[in-house]
């Protein structure tokens, strides 16, 4: 069976925490702070990989788990980052966020895209040392990788789709024109799993793609659940050819099979009945001249660009890619999906979130934003110090501790970063 969808979860390596240490030295009775900071978690990154054609691999494995960063160590030491994850994929997976349904990316190109991001190493208590607090027992956490279930779904990428009923002769003209050889047989049901060929032209080498995509009715009255489904794959394409035996050698109309295939094409999607088309008459070699001539007739009635063929004798193969490749000419390329998801951290954080809870003689402050803060707030320099305590009163997070009764001298602790209460 041909898989391409799957649901797989993901999580990025956490970031290790910051030390807690103080140097040790012959005949110094108190050193200074030496924790460092812990190491960042590991990304889990998505990458093409074109060996791959199908989503098969996430049928066994569902979980993905990227490293987590090491803790910091005493003289300063930074914990070891966690390595990246890398999930390879067939080219043309879509991934999306399974909760909001954002695509998160679309894996057309060879550049690695990073789906969940590793968290942040926690600062050592080296960094908090200042001329009144000389011994900082205090390093902060790393932050958590993010994680996500996510949806794949692979939508091929090819210039050029060929669509029709089984046994016109999709898999034979395919192999005819490309180096593709997929399975040809005189019975329905024989191509279970699209397949791409590259068909080259011209002196210079150029090429397009070309997608055998399988019969609509193969897999649906096989039972195996396929048919439509595979429709899905000709979505990106740039250009149909409509692949019609000529012939009736199967007792089939070809009038009939070329209207019913559009029938469903438009069911599936109004965009696709809207794809441009050449129609491909093919066995030629078993029909009657009046019989493409008819047929001829029908489609060019139409408005559509009709070739007669024969993929088996390899007759009118080079007329028919000749326009195939004029016509690409004038169409736009192969479509991409845009990103729609915002990874949280580069959204504005809403700075009204908070939440204050009190244990005892410590209060402690929870944001998200501002532990993203916290992160890039140097507590040895002042002015900087100096805007996170704006930040604190501008966010109204100082009036709520005063709502909640704190008192001079009592502690105040976000995100493991704790200073003394002083009006
Ligand atoms: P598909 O199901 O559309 O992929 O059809 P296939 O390519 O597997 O072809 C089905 C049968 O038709 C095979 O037995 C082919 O050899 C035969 N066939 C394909 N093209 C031609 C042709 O141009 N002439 C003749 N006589 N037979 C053909
Ligand atoms: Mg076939």
């Amino acid at each position: 069976m041909f898989i391409d969808r799957a649901t797989i979860f993901v999580r990025a390596g956490d970031g290790g925490n910051g030390a807690v240490s103080f140097r040790r030295e012959k005949y110094v009775a108190a050193g200074g702070p030496d924790g460092g900071d812990g190491g960042r978690g590991g990304d889990v990154v998505f990458q093409v990989d074109r060996n791959l054609n199908t989503l098969e691999k996430f049928r066994y494995k569902k979980k993905y788990q990227a490293e987590n960063g090491a803790p910091g160590s005493s003289r300063n030491c930074t914990g070891r980052s966690g390595q990246d994850l890398v999930i390879l994929v067939p080219e043309g997976t879509i991934v999306r966020e399974a909760e909001t349904g954002q695509i998160m990316a679309d894996l057309s190109g060879d550049e690695p895209v990073v789906i969940a991001k590793g968290g942040k190493g926690g600062a050592g208590n080296q960094h908090f040392a200042t001329a009144t607090r000389q011994i900082p027992r205090f390093a902060k956490p790393g932050t958590p990788g993010e994680n996500f279930t996510l949806q794949l779904e692979l939508k091929l990428l090819a210039d050029v789709g060929l669509v029709g009923f089984p046994n016109v002769g999709k898999s034979t003209l395919i192999s005819a024109v490309s180096g593709a050889r997929p399975k040809i047989a005189n019975y329905h049901f024989t191509t279970l799993s699209p397949i791409l060929g590259v068909v080259r032209y011209g002196e210079a080498g150029e090429s397009f793609v070309m997608a055998d995509i399988p019969g609509l009715v193969e897999g649906a009255s096989e039972g195996v659940g396929l048919g439509h489904d595979f429709l899905r794959h000709v979505d990106r394409c740039r250009l149909i050819i409509h692949v019609v035996d000529v012939s009736g050698i199967e007792g089939r109309d070809p009038v009939e099979d070329y209207e019913k295939i559009n029938f469903e094409l438009r069911n599936f999607d109004e965009g696709l009945s809207a794809r441009p088309q050449i129609v491909a008459g093919n066995k030629c070699d078993l029909a009657t001249d009046g019989q493409v001539a008819a047929f001829r007739q029908y489609i060019e009635g139409k408005g559509v660009p009709f070739f007669p063929i024969s993929a088996a004798a390899h007759q009118g193969l080079k007329e028919l890619m000749q326009a195939v490749v004029e016509k690409l000419q004038t169409l736009p390329p192969v479509k991409v999906y845009e990103t729609e998801f915002v990874h949280r951290e580069a959204l504005p954080a809403d700075r009204s979130k908070y939440e204050v809870t009190r244990e005892g003689d410590t209060f402690y402050v929870e944001a998200d934003w501002l532990e993203q803060l916290l992160s890039t707030v140097n507590m040895n320099d002042y002015s900087s110090l100096q805007y996170f305590q704006r930040v604190l009163r501008e966010t109204g997070i100082i009036d709520k501790l005063e709502e909640m009764g704190i008192e001079e001298g009592q502690t105040v602790d976000i995100f493991g970063f704790r200073f003394e209460f002083i009006h």
